[in-house]
C-alpha cells in the first residue's frame, strides 16, 4: 500500500509541468527498465516550507548521470514546473506538513522495453520527510565496509557508474542491512586498496582542528568513484565563507579516526555525527565534537 501522504506527477512530452497521476495505483508496466533492471537515475532532495533546496545542484547531478548513462532526459526547466506542481499539488492536498520539511524524488527510468518507442518514464514524487531533525538528531555507529573496487576502478572502468546516481541501489541497500544486522547505524564504504570512499546514502566529512584553532574540513576526493554530494558542496562553501580550510583527499581510513569529528552528509537527512566507526570512538573530545557539529548544522541548515 503506498504511503497516503505521497503525490505523483508523471513527467509528460504533452503536459508542460507533468500530470497528476494516483499514488496508490500502478504507475508503471512491469516490463519498464527501471523496474525490469534498475536502468535510470534518480534525485532525492529536501523542500522545506513548500520550497526545494539547491535544486539547481540536483537537476545538474541528475543530468550528469543521465549523460553517463546515454539517457536522453526531458528539458531542465521541465523537471522545474514538475517539482513546483508536486509541491503546490501536496500542499493543496494535505496541507502544511508538521515541520514544513518534504522529501522530494525526481526519477528518470530507460522507459517501457515492449512500447513501440521506448523513452524514459520520468516522476516526480513528494513525500513527508520522516528523518530525523536536528533536535532529534543521535549519534551515530557505522561500519567501515569494503566497497568491492579499488581507487583506480572509477578512471578504469567508466561502465561501473561509479559517480552516477543511478536506480541501482540494491548493493548500497545490503550494505546497509549488514551494518544493522551486526548492531551498527550506518556504511562507510572503503576501496580494496583501503581508501576511504562514503556512506551508501551520503557523503563522509571529517574535521580537524590543529593547534593554532584553525579548522580544517575534508571530504574524500570525487576521482575514487564517489557521488559528488550536493550538500558537501554547499557546506563546503560556508565552511570557506566562514573561515576553515577546506581538504580533499583519496583517505586512508586511519585519517577517520584522527579527526576530531566526523559526519554522514545527505539532503535530506542532512548531518549526522559519527560517534564510533568499527567500535572505535571518532574524536578525543567529545565536546568539541558536539561543538563542530553544531557549527555544521548552522551551515547544513542555512543551505537554500
Ligand atoms: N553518496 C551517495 C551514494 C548518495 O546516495 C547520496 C545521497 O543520496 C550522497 C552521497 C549525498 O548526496 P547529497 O548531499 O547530494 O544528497
Amino acid at each position: 500500500m503506498t504511503s497516503p501522504r505521497l503525490t505523483l506527477i508523471m513527467l509528460d512530452p504533452e503536459t508542460p509541468g507533468g500530470r497528476r497521476a494516483d499514488a496508490a495505483a500502478p504507475a508503471l508496466p512491469v516490463t519498464d527498465l527501471g523496474v525490469a533492471r534498475g536502468d535510470g537515475v534518480f534525485e532525492t532532495l529536501l523542500a522545506v516550507d513548500g520550497r526545494p533546496r539547491k535544486l539547481g545542484a540536483h537537476l545538474d547531478r541528475l543530468a550528469a548521470s543521465a549523460r553517463v548513462m546515454d539517457l536522453d532526459l526531458p528539458e531542465r526547466a521541465e523537471w522545474e514546473r514538475a517539482v513546483e506542481h508536486g509541491l503546490r499539488a501536496h500542499a493543496e492536498s494535505f496541507g502544511a506538513e508538521p515541520g514544513g520539511r518534504l522529501a522530494v524524488r525526481l526519477v528518470a527510468t530507460r522507459g517501457d522495453d515492449a512500447a513501440a518507442e521506448t523513452r524514459p518514464t520520468c516522476w516526480v514524487q513528494v513525500a513527508p520527510s520522516t528523518l530525523p531533525t536536528r533536535e532529534a538528531s543521535e549519534p551515530i555507529s557505522v561500519l567501515l565496509l569494503d566497497r568491492g573496487y579499488d581507487s583506480g576502478a572509477a578512471e578504469r572502468a567508466p561502465w561501473l557508474l561509479l559517480g552516477a546516481k543511478t536506480l541501482s541501489y540494491a548493493v548500497n541497500m545490503a550494505a546497509l542491512r549488514h551494518a544493522k544486522k551486526h548492531g551498527a547505524d550506518d556504511v562507510v564504504f572503503v576501496t580494496s586498496d583501503g581508501k576511504l570512499l562514503e556512506g551508501p546514502t551520503s557523503t563522509l566529512l571529517m574535521a580537524r582542528v590543529a593547534e593554532d584553532g584553525t579548522k580544517t574540513l575534508i571530504t574524500p576526493e570525487r576521482r575514487t568513484g564517489i557521488l559528488p554530494g550536493t550538500t558537501q558542496a554547499a557546506i563546503f562553501e560556508l565552511a570557506k565563507a566562514a573561515g576553515w580550510e577546506l581538504g580533499y583527499g583519496p583517505l586512508e581510513s586511519g585519517a577517520l579516526f584522527e579527526s576530531d569529528a566526523a559526519w554522514l552528509a545527505s539532503s535530506v537527512r542532512l548531518l549526522a555525527r559519527i560517534e564510533t566507526a568499527d567500535g572505535r570512538p571518532i574524536g578525543a573530545d567529545p565536546a568539541l565534537a558536539e561543538r563542530l557539529t553544531d557549527e555544521l548544522w548552522e551551515m547544513a541548515e542555512s543551505i537554500t
